[in-house]
């Protein structure tokens, strides 16, 4: 097949936080050591901003660092937080931990809370503003590699092409994009990032990655709670798995609330939205809600691992940013400063490789320097071993978690995790625990809610969820452990077809409902499901 190819200097897979900082600090170094760089970056959403989910209560630092006037300069923020505390719930109660009882990483005042959607779009804006192209709807759907095995680029996705695999008549092969080096920003769990992971083995020395997955809504609401910040923990997670909730108050009476549960549990029958839908039955959130409208819905995994489980971010033309590197704070549910900052020290030393004239992996190895001598490192080394402790128990994480508090992260040692699919209960086929009903005012089904997360795909199309081994699905996962895609897909995509008489059981894929957030790619028992990009759509997430 005649492919165009397309010839740039740098090439940026993904316009979120972590690609827009390494594109503008790439254009700035370049100018400044007087080198000119095409530098392009590529977005898989029609609109910038409109793949992007966070939160989000920000940090500023990464961001000050790079615009110290950004707040004068338009930058998009919602409100400050003007108060914060600790929701802990019991089923039916509430007891709150404000001041100095509020746990430190939730100590939020004076931070800015956002939209990571419209962030991305002033970003985008000051990336333009220094000369970088970026292109929203080219979506990189596999890597291009030279003779040597080095990175040369990426092939965006092939449009047009029928669920039977035919050319449509408007077909148009996807493009190869060639670059010097190529930065991988694809957010958490990209496609790309994961098969060059694969590809050249670069966790070999690291703990595998965990992540959680974040399931959240836009209300309007009756009161004007602007500014109000509150994270919840307890029910109805209790100490079976580990996460919590959010609450975050926005101008115009709007609230942005959320639940993140990790995804080391266990359960096979765990549903990450129904257990947000429950969450909302509380009675101090239904007393928040009451009255209110949903606005907005959208769910993303959120990479946990932390320090130890960052892959090698180098290597022979190319470099690994953002989340799609596992930069997060899991303690303080913050990454988007970390992401930032990840990227703007790449960007550093790949401009410093150019100067060199080989961005080879000796010379991109200097980032693993870079890093470690910055904030984020310090930031995240002191909280190295803060979720692997929480999986081995919660009583070990909460001692361990608050004496790495005290010490500052000077307890030695490096401890180990296991991934969350080695994590699940063999269960047979039992049926789930009881479920919350969906009343349609506070609490609703998924299919609801991905009406209000915008997700659209072109319904003739390949299927970009692809289940190489669908026997197994029918021969084990069953008897095993239940079918869990039905349960942990946050937006119905997958429905299991037991079979009744002569009909054969089956795994029905809703591919145009999903709001790509990962899970199903992380969270099947048997990495029996791959993610694919697909030709275009999925969530509208702008303001989210
Ligand atoms: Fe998320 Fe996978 Fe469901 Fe899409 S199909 S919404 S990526 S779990």
């Amino acid at each position: 097949m005649e492919r165009e190819t397309l010839e740039v200097d740098v090439l940026v897979v993904g316009a979120g936080p972590a690609g827009l900082a390494f594109a503008i600090q790439m254009a700035r170094d370049c100018q400044e050591k007087g080198l000119e760089k095409a530098i392009l970056v590529l977005d898989k959403a029609e609109e910038l901003g409109h793949h992007t989910l966070s939160g989000a209560v920000m940090d500023p630092r990464g961001i000050l660092e790079m615009f110290p006037h950004a707040e004068t300069d338009g930058f998009p923020i919602d409100t400050k937080v003007s108060d914060d505390a600790m929701w802990w719930f019991s089923k039916a109660k509430k007891r709150v931990f404000k001041g100095a009882l509020c746990p430190p990483p939730f100590r939020n005042q004076g931070k800015w809370i956002i939209s990571a959607s419209s962030m991305v779009k002033w970003m985008a804006e000051k990336a333009e503003a220094v000369g970088v192209e970026v292109y929203p709807g080219f979506a990189a759907a596999e890597i291009l590699y030279g003779d040597k095995g080095e990175v040369v680029g990426v092939r965006t996705v092939d449009q047009g092409v029928s669920k039977s695999g035919e050319k449509k008549s408007n077909f148009q092969p996807g493009y190869d994009i060639k670059a010097e080096l190529t930065v991988f920003a694809e957010g958490t769990r990209g496609s790309c990032t994961k098969q060059l992971i694969r590809d050249k083995k670069l966790d070999e020395n690291s703990n595998p990655q965990i992540w959680s997955v974040g399931v959240k809504e836009i209300w309007k609401i009756k009161k004007d709670m602007a500014g109000q910040v509150y994270h919840t923990g307890g029910w109805p997670l209790g100490n079976k798995a580990y996460g919590g909730g959010w609450i975050y108050g926005l101008p115009d009476n709007r609230l942005s609330i959320g639940f993140v549960t990790a995804m080391d549990h266990g359960d096979a029958s765990f549903d990450y939205h129904a257990k947000m839908q429950e969450w909302k039955t509380h009675p101090a959130m239904r007393e928040l809600l009451e009255g209110g409208e949903l606005v907005k819905y959208g769910a993303k995994t959120i990479p946990e691992g932390g320090l130890h489980s960052m892959p090698r971010c180098w290597g022979d033309g190319f470099m690994i940013v953002g989340d799609s590197a596992g930069v997060m704070n899991t303690q303080r549910l913050k990454g988007l400063h970390l992401s930032i900052k990840s990227g703007a020290l790449a960007a550093q030393t790949a401009a410093e490789a150019f100067v060199t004239g080989a961005v080879s992996a000796a010379e991109l190895s200097r980032f693993d320097q870079k890093f470690e001598q910055s904030w984020a490192y310090q930031e995240l080394y002191k909280i190295r071993n803060f979720r692997q402790a929480f999986q081995k128990s919660f009583t070990w994480g909460f001692l361990r978690g608050g004496l790495d508090m005290l010490l500052g992260g000077r307890l030695p040692g490096k401890l180990g995790l296991q991934s969350d699919h080695e994590r699940y209960t063999k269960c047979g086929d039992k049926i789930a625990e009881e479920r919350p009903t969906f009343d349609g005012k506070l609490t609703f089904d998924k299919l609801t809610d991905v009406y209000f997360s915008g997700s659209i795909h072109e319904e003739d199309q390949p299927c970009h969820l692809v289940v190489p081994d669908p026997d197994l699905c029918v021969n084990r996962c069953t008897a095993e452990y239940g079918n869990p895609c039905q349960h942990f897909c946050p937006a119905a995509v997958y429905e299991w077809d037991p079979g009744e008489g002569e009909k054969a059981a089956s795994l029905m894929i809703n591919a145009s409902n999903c709001v790509h957030c990962k899970t199903c790619d992380i969270a099947d028992p048997y990495q029996n499901i791959e993610w694919l990009v697909p030709e275009g759509g999925g969530p509208v997430y702008s303001g989210m």
